[in-house]
């Protein structure tokens, strides 16, 4: 047994440690850490529905119709007609002939890419994918590459590479749909014709473009008007844009059959509570029907970007309500974010090795609730971090 605290002690010398902050009331722009009251701008609420009263009341109202737990695995005796109806709506709000509900994405995405490939099969991943992403690569045992970040030639060499090593077996090409720490919007289009083309599996993770993208909100692949045949294994999850919790894969009558047969991660586990469920179900409606949600995000953005460069920030590129601010080392983005934290505002630096060496950044994400005020305060407060 190794001793942990000398590997604990490098974390904290080298700005990598990582601590939990403790908030005593609900997400929204400004949160509460026990009696001070701060500016927030590093939630993935980016509709501002975790906290909206209709939201909860459903959650409320599914808690003393199904009551607190759901029992037991969804294939056992757990899943609810609450879950059922959820399922239904996702189909047809995504448009595929079905959907099935995970109790997080981390565990949609182990279960999907567990279920469809093998050791025989080759797996090619961005090589900014989320990190469940990765980790369901890994654990399928399939060959596995990564390819530089949204580089459809990068990946084209490495497919050619495994075929001439005469590797047969399925291939699958994964991505998120908007990137969770770049904010950027993958290349759909183009990666869907390359993967019709070389019979290829496409997946994509739409975990922070549901209910933000799209003319009803249904994520990246509305946006680009693609459908079931250009990507057939969309991902969502229902913690972010949706404000609840939860996550779904959404794809053709045979790819929801096989995954219910063998994603691990979905039959051996408790199915999350029906209230939950039901939350979700209000909140669906809420995304798509509050359009203002999505418009006022695009004005936030917009405001946040023209007041960063003036001001000539260090932003990325980005057109989401994810606006990173690079920062480079870890220390910096650490002293940044702790000059913000001092002005009431918090904003959490992101560093290796959730982001590559050498891209610790300040990650910005705009919540509809923000008021043009509170935009106008982060900048300044910016202002004094950067310079
Ligand atoms: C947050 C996130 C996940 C994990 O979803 P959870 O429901 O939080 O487990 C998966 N993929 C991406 C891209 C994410 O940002």
């Amino acid at each position: 047994m190794k001793p942990l605290k000398p590997e604990l002690e490098r974390r904290e010398r080298e700005h990598l440690y990582r601590s939990r902050r403790l908030l005593t009331g609900p997400q929204g722009p400004e949160v509460k850490m026990g009696r001070r009251t701060v500016l927030s701008f590093c939630s993935n609420d980016y509709l501002g529905l975790a906290n909206h009263p209709k939201v909860i009341t459903a959650l409320q109202k599914g808690a003393e119709k199904y009551g607190a737990g759901s029992g037991a695995a969804h294939l056992v005796s757990g899943h609810s007609k609450a879950h059922h109806a959820l399922e239904e709506e996702l189909a047809e709000f995504t448009g595929r002939p079905r959907a099935l509900l995970f109790s997080t994405g981390y565990m949609a995405n182990l279960g999907v890419i567990t279920a469809l490939m093998g050791r025989d099969d080759s797996i090619y991943e961005d090589r900014l994918n989320h990190a469940s992403l990765i980790d369901g690569g890994l654990l399928s045992r399939a060959g596995f590459r990564r390819f530089a970040h949204s580089d459809l030639e990068a990946l084209e060499r490495q497919m050619r590479s495994q075929e001439k090593a005469s590797i047969q077996g399925d291939a699958m090409v994964v991505v998120d749909g908007i990137f969770s720490m770049d904010g950027d919007i993958a290349p759909l289009p183009e990666l869907a014709d390359f993967c019709r083309k070389r019979e290829a599996w496409l997946m994509v993770d739409d975990a922070h473009g549901m209910g933000v993208l799209g003319a009803t909100g249904a994520g990246t692949l509305e946006h680009f008007a693609l459908g079931v045949e250009d990507v057939p294994i969309l991902m969502g999850t229902l913690g972010k844009g949706f404000g609840t919790f939860g996550a779904f894969v959404a794809g053709s009558e045979e790819l929801i059959e096989t995954l219910i047969q063998d994603a691990r991660s979905y039959i051996y586990t408790t199915a999350s509570p029906p209230a939950v469920a039901e939350a979700t179900r209000a909140s669906l409606k809420l995304v798509q029907k509050e359009t203002w949600r999505r418009e006022r995000l695009q004005e936030l953005i917009q405001r946040f970007r023209t007041g960063a460069e003036q001001l000539g920030l260090p932003l990325m590129q980005s057109e989401t309500p994810i606006q990173p601010m690079l920062a480079i080392t870890a220390e910096k983005a650490i002293a940044w974010s702790s000059s913000l934290e001092k002005k009431r505002i918090l904003v959490s630096a992101i560093r290796p090795p959730t982001v590559p060496e050498g891209s610790a950044r300040l990650r910005v994400t705009m919540c509809a609730n923000h008021t043009d005020e509170h935009v106008d305060r982060l900048l300044d407060a910016l202002s004094d971090a950067v310079t």
